[in-house]
């Protein structure tokens, strides 16, 4: 569904954040990319949804395919329509808008049936944001605020969802949450791209992953797999728990069933 082959970016022509970088998202599945801070993740992201000039970067190197389609000959528009769909880092969604408002815009490039339908989905996904349909998003908590972001891309009736760390900024209990409903969202159909600096969540809700290192894919392969390797018990599941042990199960026990809906 999602193919990026030997990609390079650089910012200004100075910094290469992306040496050769290829992953895959296969149709209907979810995939992990995990990296410390400035490892290039988020200029992955940039590079998938055709959002490097705004940042002072370019391509170099390399292609990008949704679909079969060459995302470089696309407009951005088009790309949205065909179901590439991003949740942008820290939540950006309108504070003085309600939760409603808010999905409105979301689906504003939908006719008003299937608006209205992903919206009861939406709602069905996130009972809390239902509860909460005429509240001003700025009032909501920041777990609220990441769930309304999600609902928002959600409404675009995407193909592929692409999330940006997810989990940043949110208590443990919270970030377990966010996992069900990637999970949820994953099981019914659409393919997901999960950025992630927390391993232990991308790991527990993805069936395979990237580790991005200086711009480079350093390991990739299936969840399980990767859980067990050096790299990632040492610079990622330890980093966000303490001892290795300890963090993951302090992890595990945080991902109970939400809504209903436990790990597929
Ligand atoms: P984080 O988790 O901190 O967001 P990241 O893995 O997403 O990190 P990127 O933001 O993609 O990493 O950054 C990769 C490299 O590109 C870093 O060296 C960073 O300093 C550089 N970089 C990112 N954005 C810009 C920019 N707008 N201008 C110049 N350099 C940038």
């Amino acid at each position: 569904m999602l193919e990026m082959e030997d990609v390079s970016v650089t910012y200004g022509g100075v910094l290469t954040a992306l040496h050769g970088v290829s992953l895959t998202v296969p149709e209907g599945s979810c995939v992990a990319l995990l990296g410390a801070n400035g490892a290039g993740k988020t200029t992955v992201l940039r590079a998938i949804s055709r959002n490097l000039s705004r940042h002072g970067a370019r391509l170099t190197d390399g292609r990008v395919r949704f679909d079969g389609i060459d995302l470089a000959r696309t407009s951005m528009s088009e790309v949205v329509a065909r179901g590439l769909v991003q949740v942008p880092e820290g939540r950006r969604i309108l504070g003085r808008l309600s939760v409603e408002e808010n999905l409105r815009v979301g689906g504003m490039r939908r006719g008003r049936k299937a608006a209205a339908a992903a919206r009861e989905r939406v709602y069905g996904i996130f009972p809390r944001l239902a509860e909460r349909r005429h509240q001003q998003g700025l009032l909501l908590s920041g777990g609220e605020q990441q769930m309304l972001a999600i609902g928002r891309a959600m409404m675009a009736g995407p193909k592929l969802l692409m999330l940006d760390e997810p989990s940043l900024g949110l208590a443990p209990i919270i970030v377990g949450q966010v996992a069900d409903v990637i999970r949820q969202i994953n099981a019914e159909g659409t393919s997901v791209l999960l950025i992630e600096q927390n391993a232990a969540m991308a790991l527990s809700v993805a069936s395979s992953a990237y580790v991005l290192e200086l711009g480079r894919v350093s390991l990739s392969g299936a969840s399980g797999e990767l859980t067990e390797t050096d790299t990632i018990r040492h610079l990622y599941l330890g980093h966000s728990g303490g001892e290795v042990s300890a963090g993951s199960v302090a992890f595990a026990t945080t991902l109970q069933p939400w809504s209903g809906n436990g790990p597929s």
